[in-house]
């Protein structure tokens, strides 16, 4: 069945300079000339060249603007795509979408020109997916690991594991095959080193964590009784005046939240109400949520006022912070400090001394996310089990099983390394790939 002929806004709505409308399929080139009209009255649609004319319904002139032909195969889709580029306004982008509409072109779905790349054999499944991935980076970590694997990265470690694997799928199919040649025995000793080797490798190119950071930032929470310096510290490390620094104590009774770039790698910041014995019902509230927030925490920043020393309400802060991982922050550093003071960062948020060193401390904790061989949390998911099917497989062979049986298991491993690159693919795989995409790519 031929694929019906789709367009989209590709551009995101609303006003602007330029919206572009996609269109892709066998029926684009009729469609262009249907609605577009070249100022140099030229019949001849030369592939990848942009035109200067009018879009026209009927003898009516909806916008002045630029069309692309770009003829199947050197398109996104490989299918012919045209390109309409016209004022960026919801009313003319809803004229010129609705001529289309009426002239039979069918609405696109989310990803569904990505979609046609890959099952044109554009792209594979992983590096479809890598495109999604770099418009949704939030840092320049996450920007980069999305790149490489739109180059291909985490399609050609995927693709030499299943090299691996069929070199041990070929040992397997030759001891069965040449039972005199080829002692049983002798063939499962060298196979399963092999298999148990390709397993780890697998699962250390998975840090979901490091994927997770990348994706969504590293979660960060500011703790602290009150007065301690907490929203001083957050407008510092912001740079605005996000949340209210007063000298009342207990005013923060919610959390503030705020984000910044550090090291590449985005910092998702919350303050939180001051954690004491507190009597206000707000402000129970806001410790309740501080508490919850603790658990969440990729890290904490455990604040301690550092000229007026320890008191019950800190070691409280201490011992609530204790499991998780936590920084400890001695602020005010630039008053009269007291002597007895937990080792901790020494800062002062009012003079911004010490922030070089938090900072570092900070993204120290972060890691080096983005640096394995896999950042998509999908991937990882499919390499995990792939690895569980290869222990099952060495485990039998331990054992002494059959080497048929084990071969069961190894080529599910396969089948599973074959759904990263897409070589393996049902419908709902597609469909939950593809609906995460916005419209118009
Ligand atoms: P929070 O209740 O923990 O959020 O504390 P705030 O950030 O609201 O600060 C409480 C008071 O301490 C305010 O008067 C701040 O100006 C002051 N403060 C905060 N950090 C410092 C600091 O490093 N040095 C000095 N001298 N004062 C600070």
């Amino acid at each position: 069945m031929e694929a019906q002929t789709i367009a989209a806004l590709a551009t995101p709505p609303g006003r602007g300079g330029i919206a572009i409308i996609r269109i892709s399929g066998t029926g684009a080139e009729g469609l262009l000339r249907g609605v577009f009209v070249p100022a140099d009255q030229d019949p001849e649609y030369h592939s990848h060249l942009l035109r200067y004319g009018k879009i026209m319904q009927g003898d009516e002139v909806l916008d002045e603007g630029m069309a692309v032909l770009m003829r199947a195969p050197r398109s996104y889709t490989r299918e012919d795509v045209a390109e309409i580029h016209i004022h960026a306004g919801e009313y003319s982008v809803e004229r010129v979408l609705g001529l289309l509409w009426s002239l039979g072109v069918t609405p696109a779905q989310p990803g569904e020109f990505t979609k046609r790349a890959f099952l044109n054999g554009r792209v594979d499944l992983s590096r479809a997916e890598a495109v999604m991935q770099l418009i949704n980076a939030t840092g320049q970590r996450s920007a980069k690991a999305a790149i490489r694997d739109l180059q291909g990265g985490s399609s050609a470690f995927i693709r030499q594991a299943q090299e691996d694997l069929l070199d041990i799928l070929a040992g397997v199919a030759a001891a069965l095959d040449y039972p005199e040649e080829i002692d049983e025995g002798e063939a499962t000793e060298g196979l399963h080193h092999k298999v148990e080797k390709l397993a780890s490798k697998l699962l250390a190119a998975c840090d979901e964590r490091g994927a997770r950071i990348l994706e969504r930032g590293l979660e960060v929470v500011i703790v602290g009784k009150p007065n301690v310096g907490k929203s001083s510290l957050l407008n510092l490390l912001l740079k605005e005046e996000r949340a209210i620094v007063t000298e009342e104590a207990g005013t923060t009774r919610d959390i503030v939240r705020g984000s910044l770039m550090m090291d590449g790698i985005r910092i998702n910041l919350s303050d939180t109400a001051g954690i004491r014995q507190s009597t206000g019902q707000v402000e129970q509230m806001g410790i309740m949520r501080a508490l919850q927030a603790l658990e969440s925490a990729d890290l904490i920043l455990a604040v301690l006022d550092a000229a007026s020393g320890l008191s019950d309400e800190d070691e409280d802060v201490l011992a609530r912070v204790r499991p998780y991982q936590h920084l400890l922050i001695l602020n005010k550093d630039d008053l009269q400090t007291q002597a007895d003071l937990p080792l901790g960062i020494r800062i002062s948020a009012k003079t911004g001394e010490g922030l070089a060193e938090l900072r570092q401390a900070i993204t120290a904790v972060a890691g080096q996310p983005g640096e394995g061989a896999l950042s998509n949390a999908r991937h990882m998911q499919l390499a995990r089990r792939a690895a569980d099917s290869l222990h099952q497989a060495a485990e039998a062979m331990r054992q002494g099983a059959p080497l048929d049986l084990c071969a069961v298991d190894l080529h599910e491993a396969l089948y599973t390394l074959g759904e990263v690159t897409g070589d393996q693919v049902s419908q709902d795989l597609l469909d939950r790939v593809f609906t995460r995409f916005c419209v118009g790519k």
